[in-house]
């Protein structure tokens, strides 16, 4: 292993190269704080959608130019109803991660940037330098190191777990002007849950079977489900399956874990708890600290994302819906119902006014979240 300056001596070194590690990198690049070391155990890392909710910030201009599709009208639907919202300002957009991940791993390693694929296992501080310990038996001084190690996930975590299919289908099925957030006609029984999907075209789409529980199911569970709704609801028994996605988000705050150097990404809180979104969140939050690392500004912490008053609206709500799933398709319709199209996407990004927020506190039912407001402040 060498670099330009000395055998193990980085400027930079970013533990974990997943979105938020590759994108501190990137944003790096060309300051005397690169070349970066990253450090992953990972070998490959598996192909999904990064979804966002776009307001034309500067930040977003690589993930925007990589999109695959973006979209302005956005429905929720429920046995009861179906809301439609419509956005001039704001778009709904998705990236692929693979896209995305090696548009940014082709960058660095042009720059010079490393990354090793070990795990680091131990920091040690001394004055402003950091020796970093791997698995891999080799060492590693910095005078800056960052961590994006998530959390793990304690006993009785609510997850968002989810499994989709991108399917390519002969006959045109899908509206693709429109996303589908969530579609509550399917069962509810192992927790709420909805098919979102992503139409890429008449003919294309990603539809994901989405399930908030403490409990992740078999594959096969959300597969049969898939297939059920492509047949009831989309009326499609003959197509092809391009790729497979699956995941589990844990929807916890950061277990107290001692972190190697500062956090970053999910391991900061980018993670938007109520609706499993942290893309965007995690390009603002290395944007802003790659910028203050540029300026060479004493950096402080890396914020949450999202205001004290949001973080406590979501805990409430995961708190009423882990009590009451059966509330979800009501809760949520309603939400998209009361808000404009613009406001929707601006209580989605986070950082939204007031007027909005009690807009929304207004419309829900009172009595399930009185009781969860008042167990979120109990001791
Ligand atoms: C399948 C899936 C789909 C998602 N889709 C969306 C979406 O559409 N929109 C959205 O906003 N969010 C989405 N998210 C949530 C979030 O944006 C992603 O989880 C995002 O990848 C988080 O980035 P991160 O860098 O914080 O964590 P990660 O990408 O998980 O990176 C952390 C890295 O740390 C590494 N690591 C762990 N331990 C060590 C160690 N000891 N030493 C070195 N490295 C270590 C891991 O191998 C990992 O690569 C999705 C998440 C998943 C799992």
């Amino acid at each position: 292993m060498t670099n330009a300056l000395n055998e193990d001596y980085f400027p930079t070194v970013i533990v974990g190269a997943g979105c938020a590690g590759l994108t501190l990198a990137h944003e790096l690049i060309g300051s005397k704080n690169f070349p970066c070391l990253l450090v992953d155990p990972q070998e490959t890392r598996p192909e999904h959608a990064f979804s966002f909710w776009d307001d034309g910030h500067p930040n977003l201009a690589l993930a925007r130019s990589l999109a695959k599709k973006s979209w302005s009208k956005w429905e929720i639907k429920t046995f009861d109803r179906t809301v439609v919202k419509t956005s001039r300002s704001f778009s709904y957009s998705t990236v692929s991660s693979s896209s995305y991940e090696q548009h940014l791993t082709r960058n660095i390693n042009t720059n010079n940037g490393i990354i090793l694929k070990t795990k680091v296992t131990k920091l040690h501080k001394n004055d402003d330098k950091h020796k970093i310990e791997t698995s891999s038996g080799k060492s590693f001084y910095t005078n800056n190191v960052f961590d994006s190690r998530p959390a793990q996930p304690s006993a009785k975590t609510l997850f968002q777990h989810f499994l989709g299919w991108e399917v390519s289908t002969v006959a045109p099925t899908f509206d693709d002007t429109m996303v589908t957030l969530m579609d509550f006609r399917v069962p509810q029984k192992e927790g709420f849950h909805f098919m979102y999907v992503l139409p890429y075209s008449k003919t294309s789409a990603l539809i994901e079977s989405t399930v908030y529980s403490d409990k992740i199911l078999s594959s096969e569970w959300y597969e049969n489900q898939i297939t059920q709704y492509l047949k009831n609801f989309l009326r499609c028994t003959t197509y092809e399956i391009i790729y497979k996605e699956q995941g589990a988000i844990p929807l916890n705050k950061k277990d107290d874990v001692i972190p190697f150097g500062m956090p970053i990404g999910l391991n900061a809180g980018a993670l938007r708890t109520s609706t499993g979104y942290a893309f965007s969140e995690i390009i603002h939050q290395v944007s802003s600290l790659a910028k203050q690392l540029k300026d060479e500004k004493e950096i402080g912490a890396v914020g949450p994302g999202y205001t004290k008053l949001e973080n406590w609206m979501d805990k409430v709500l995961l708190d009423v819906l882990s009590l009451n799933p059966d509330l979800a398709p009501h809760i949520f319709s309603t939400i998209l119902n009361t808000l404009k199209g613009d406001e929707f996407v601006r209580f989605m990004i986070g950082g939204c006014p007031l007027a909005i927020k009690l807009k929304i506190i207004r419309a829900l039912p009172k009595p399930s979240f009185i009781g969860a407001a008042l167990r979120s402040v109990s001791p």
